[in-house]
């Protein structure tokens, strides 16, 4: 008996010492991602299967970065995968971002997305559209953000939280084009014509469209395409089918648009192969289906859309870096709180 149980024992730690030998063979990197994992796993099997490199993902939509920086120089990370500027900036201004130079990636992202030393690259872009009413608003009638704070709007437009990224980064666009003194009464105007308090997220305010309650909703161009296609709240498609796109500003700027993003982390200790993850992600035929899934816009020049994005009509994007854009950030939220614009 003892001497079987001895077997079994030098077995199994003879199979423990084969095992780890093939383990730290495995080339592996870990991501942490804010998108959900049925829009990037069929991508990442696509690049594990092409490279080699075998992707683990925590799906860290809430704290990511005080998961990053708690876990310090012992975290696993080797690159994040999130969306919007706003949280790329937290990221940079927090230390964690390792500085990447990359010809590839340099040749596949403009330069507008992706940050001047490499602390991070946009993937997909979304613009922050105008939900118009097809019955109340005639084509035209309203065109660019500015036209939201004049008077005639009066009661007429909806909004969720200013205090949200979305809006903060649009608020701090503004800032950069116009300055903070006229961002501040655009701020203002925009409030008085509120048909009601901040609230919701940006497909209600499609909603409130519908309803009546607006004729005016400001929002992120996807939410058009999950509306225009949700099966499982077919209300949605209605709500999608009351309202007009608008991309503001086309005559001037150009609309504002942010970015879903990839960044490797200081502490990686596997930085080419996460920069060959983010390279891959740039790709052409990536970027296809990386946009694709949430109806977001390619950052690579010459990537065909989804039918339905292109649908919405082609728009010329504001073309200022979204770093500088993102540097006004800070006096965005100081404005949303002085003006008590969700009050
Ligand atoms: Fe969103």
């Amino acid at each position: 008996m003892k001497s079987y149980l001895r077997i079994v024992l030098g077995a199994l730690m003879l199979g423990g010492v084969l095992t780890s030998a093939v383990w730290a063979e495995t080339r592996q990197i870990n991501l942490y991602s804010y998108r959900q994992p049925f829009l990037i796993q069929p991508l990442l099997e696509a690049f594990t299967a092409q490279s080699g490199i075998k992707v683990n993902v925590v799906f860290a939509r809430k704290g990511m970065l005080e998961r990053i920086k708690a876990e310090g120089a012992n975290s696993p990370a080797d690159a994040v995968l999130t969306v919007d500027i706003g949280r790329l900036s937290d990221m940079v201004d927090a230390g964690v971002l390792a500085p990447v130079k990359s010809k590839v990636l340099e040749a596949n992202i403009p330069a507008a997305y992706r940050h001047p030393q490499g602390l991070w690259f946009g993937l997909t872009t979304r613009a922050r559209i105008l939900f118009v009413s097809k019955d109340r608003v005639k084509p035209g009638e309203v065109a660019s953000y500015e036209n939201l704070a004049d008077p005639k709007l009066k009661g007429r437009v909806c909004i969720r939280s200013g205090k949200h990224l979305y809006n903060i980064s649009l608020l701090a666009s503004i800032i950069l084009h116009k300055g903070e003194a006229a961002a501040e009464s655009w701020l203002r105007g925009l409030k008085a014509n509120l048909a009601r308090k901040p609230q919701g997220n940006d497909r209600a305010q499609a909603k409130a469209v519908y309803e009546g309650v607006c004729d005016v909703g400001i929002a992120n161009t996807y939410y058009m395409g999950k509306m225009q296609t949700n099966d499982k709240k077919p209300e949605q498609k209605a709500w999608a089918e009351a309202v007009r796109v608008v991309f503001p500003n086309q005559a001037g700027r150009g609309t504002h648009v942010n970015i879903s993003g990839a960044a490797v982390l200081k502490g990686s200790k596997r930085k080419a192969d996460a920069i060959r993850l983010i390279e891959y992600l740039s790709s052409a035929p990536a970027q296809k289906i990386y946009a694709e899934q949430n109806f977001e816009y390619p950052v690579k020049a010459g990537v065909k859309l989804h039918p339905l994005v292109k649908s919405w009509g082609d728009f010329t994007p504001d073309s200022a870096n979204l770093s500088q854009i993102s540097a006004h950030r800070a006096e965005a939220a100081r404005l949303i709180d002085k003006t008590g614009f969700d009050h």
